[in-house]
This record gives C-alpha cells, sequence and structure tokens, in this order.
C-alpha cells in the first residue's frame, strides 16, 4: 500500500465511522450492545475486578473501648443547637451487649449523654446497670447561653454532671457552627468565646477529657459541584455543607480551637474525627506536636486513611500514644451506613487497622457513602494496636484495665 492509499483507507474509516454513528439514530443495528449506556450517577455501583486478598477479621485482637459513640441524643434541637436534656434512647444495652461481646468491644462511650435529668438516666440505664460495659459523657447546656451568669453556671453543670458519673465532655460542632449569640439566631459563636473558658478550666480541674468535633471534611466547606469529590454525600444530606453564607471556613475553625487549646494546657482534649482534618495529616502532626495535651480518634475516618495508607501508617508509628479507637457508631444510622452500629462496621475497623488488604470498602453499603473509593489496610503491629484499642483511652479515661 503505497502512501495515498494508505491516506484514503485511513479517511474511508472516518467517514464509515461516522456514518455508522448517524445511522444508529435512525435505525438500530447490532452494533447497539457495545454502545455505552447512558447512566445516572446515583445509579453506578462499579463491581471491582481486582482479584486481591480478603481477610476477614471477626474480633478485635485486644478488648477495645470505643471512645465515639452515640447511643442517645437530644430530644429536641433548633437550628443545630441541642436545647432539651430529654434523651432519644437509640438502642437498649440488650441490642448493644451481645454486637460487642462478639466483637471483643470492652466498652462503649456514648459522647451525646446531654446534661441533667436526661444525663442521669443515661447513666443508669447504661454506666451503673453494665458496668465497664458503657461510660457516658456530658454535653454543654446552651438552653442557659443568654442568662447572664452562664460561665459560671455552665461550669458548675459540668461539675455536677463529674458527680452524676459522666466521664468526660463532648463537644459537637454545635460551638463554631450553629450556637449563634442568640442561642438559634445573630452571629455564630466563636469555639474561643471566652464565655466558655470556665468549662473548658473546670474539665482540666475534674481531670475529665474533652471530646470535641469542630469541623468537618474539607469537601463541605466548598462548592456542591462537579468538582466535589463528596458530591453524592452533600447532595444526600444538603444540611451538612458550609459552603457559603456566614460560616467561618475550615481554617477558620481549627485556627479558634487552636487559640483556645492553647489557653488551656492543663485541660486534656480528644479532637475527634483525627483531628478535624483527616485530609491533612501533616497540619493534625503539626498540631499534635504542638499541644501535648491534645489526642485524636479516627471516627468516621477510616475512608480519609485508609486512602493514604502509607502516611496513615507513619502517622500511627509516630502518634501511636495519642490515636484513640472511635467509629461514630450509632444504632440505626440508615442514612449513614459509615457509622452504623453493627458487626459490619467493626470488622471493617479491624480489617483496616490489623490487614494489609487492599483496596476494600470502608462502609458497609453498595456505594461508597463518603466518596467514591476504597482504602487499604495498615498492618499495624500488636504494640500499636494495644494502644489504640484501649491502652490510650483506658489513660485518657482513667481506668485501669
Ligand atoms: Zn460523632
Amino acid at each position: 500500500m503505497n502512501r495515498r492509499q494508505l491516506l484514503c483507507g485511513a479517511g474511508m474509516g472516518l467517514v464509515s465511522g461516522v456514518v455508522a454513528r448517524a445511522g444508529e439514530k435512525a435505525s438500530p443495528t447490532n452494533d447497539d450492545q457495545s454502545k455505552p449506556e447512558r447512566l445516572s450517577l446515583l445509579d453506578y455501583q462499579p463491581t471491582s475486578m481486582l482479584h486481591v486478598r480478603e481477610t476477614r477479621v471477626e474480633r478485635a485482637l485486644y478488648p477495645v473501648i470505643d471512645i465515639h459513640t452515640h447511643i442517645t441524643g437530644s430530644s429536641k434541637s433548633i437550628n443545630g443547637v441541642a436545647l432539651a436534656a430529654e434523651r432519644h434512647f437509640y438502642a437498649i444495652p440488650d441490642n448493644l451487649i451481645p454486637v460487642m461481646d462478639r466483637k471483643n468491644i470492652r466498652s462503649m462511650v456514648n459522647l451525646t449523654g446531654g446534661f441533667g435529668s436526661g444525663l442521669t438516666e443515661t447513666i443508669q440505664k447504661y454506666d451503673k446497670s453494665y458496668r465497664e460495659r458503657f461510660y457516658t459523657f456530658s454535653e454543654p447546656c446552651y438552653s442557659r447561653f443568654l442568662e447572664p451568669d452562664y460561665p459560671r453556671i455552665q461550669a458548675e453543670t459540668i461539675e455536677q454532671a463529674h458527680r452524676d458519673g459522666a466521664r468526660g465532655l463532648k463537644i459537637l460542632k454545635t460551638l463554631g457552627l450553629y450556637l449563634r449569640n442568640n442561642i438559634t439566631e445573630g452571629k455564630l459563636v466563636k469555639i474561643d468565646d471566652p464565655r466558655f473558658d470556665p468549662m473548658w478550666d473546670a474539665c482540666g480541674q475534674l481531670d475529665i477529657p474533652v471530646a470535641i468535633h469542630i469541623s468537618d471534611p474539607i469537601a463541605f466547606f466548598t462548592p456542591i459541584d462537579r468538582f466535589n469529590e463528596r458530591y453524592e454525600e452533600l447532595t444526600n444530606h444538603p444540611d451538612w455543607s458550609f459552603y457559603g453564607r456566614d460560616f467561618p471556613s475550615n481554617a477558620e475553625l481549627i485556627e479558634a480551637r487552636n487559640r483556645m487549646i492553647a489557653r488551656h494546657p492543663n485541660t486534656r482534649f480528644i479532637v475527634l474525627h483525627v483531628g478535624n482534618f483527616a485530609e491533612n495529616l501533616d497540619n493534625v502532626s503539626e498540631n499534635l506536636d504542638r499541644f501535648p495535651n491534645m489526642n485524636v480518634d479516627i471516627a468516621a475516618r477510616i475512608s480519609e486513611l485508609g486512602r493514604q495508607p502509607r502516611a496513615a501508617r507513619a502517622f500511627f508509628e509516630k502518634y501511636q500514644d495519642r490515636i484513640l479507637f472511635g467509629t461514630d457508631a450509632t444504632p440505626h444510622a440508615d442514612k449513614y451506613p459509615q457509622q452504623g452500629f453493627g458487626s459490619e462496621l467493626y470488622e471493617i475497623y479491624f480489617r483496616f487497622l490489623e490487614t494489609d488488604d487492599e483496596y476494600f470498602d470502608y462502609a458497609p453499603a453498595k456505594v461508597p457513602p463518603q466518596g467514591r473509593w476504597r482504602i487499604s489496610g495498615l498492618n499495624l503491629p500488636a504494640s500499636i494496636l494495644h494502644k489504640v484499642y484501649n491502652g490510650n483511652a483506658a489513660r485518657e479515661l482513667r481506668l485501669s484495665i
């Protein structure tokens, strides 16, 4: 074939290709089966063709203290601010303990125990009825925020909660993202607002930890558009977006939190969700280096850690004394499978920490709920697993186990 014939043949091929595509529209041909189906992203559930090892870890290597669960919650919230002492009980102990026993979960720490009568009822039903299986944290009573003596009232409420059996204080992202000057209206109250200083100090004096959640995945602070890596998650939960309006940036939230932690060196903080910046382990490391009174948990962030397994493994090695096992487990969390309490959830966490399996789902769900990627395991040595599963939490909760 000479050069002219070659060019001509290529041209023919091109033309016939065009004709074939044009013809498909008018009359289907037997080429139709190879035509890609137009799919909505919602319907897309690709099946991995990888042949990789699948290790099932039915029980954790050591007894686990899950530092981050939600067994109860406020029965009344307005604009994101919990206002009632009364609790909703998401599950009774009899529904939780069989799973805990099977998975080697020694204790669940219920962070959202509230305050006042709801807190004492929760401690009675769980902590005191099933010793060492449940521990409950207290929360601020924001409903009294406008009382002139609120800083003292709040500090005393923590002291009372401690006398009632609370093992720590939980701060939801209410502070920084929902609580406003008139509680549900007005300007947002900053995390380092001095009105909370006596509360942080009280925790230090009582020697109880503060479990604090102040921000969210960085993608929640960017537009919900085709570039957003959590587009589907934000489409499912548009109220989780903190983009625009009067919301501070993720960086501003972290700076305010750091100013507050710096002012309270005698108070111990467990900064939840990998220090609220699992996408940036350098940032978390910097803050851990800066604040000896800071620890982190891994709840609902194995999705982030497991997609950077080498950096995550180095992070665990370096900060092995300051990382606590947590899941964010919540009974009946059907809309958030990444935190649905149950055997499947715990087995995924154990697989992530204990094996070097590659490319597996980080949540028990058909579509990865926090972004369309999969994770690899860290294969941590037994000495680190022991600290992460229970040693670090036992130290922070002042337990002798
Ligand atoms: Zn949580």
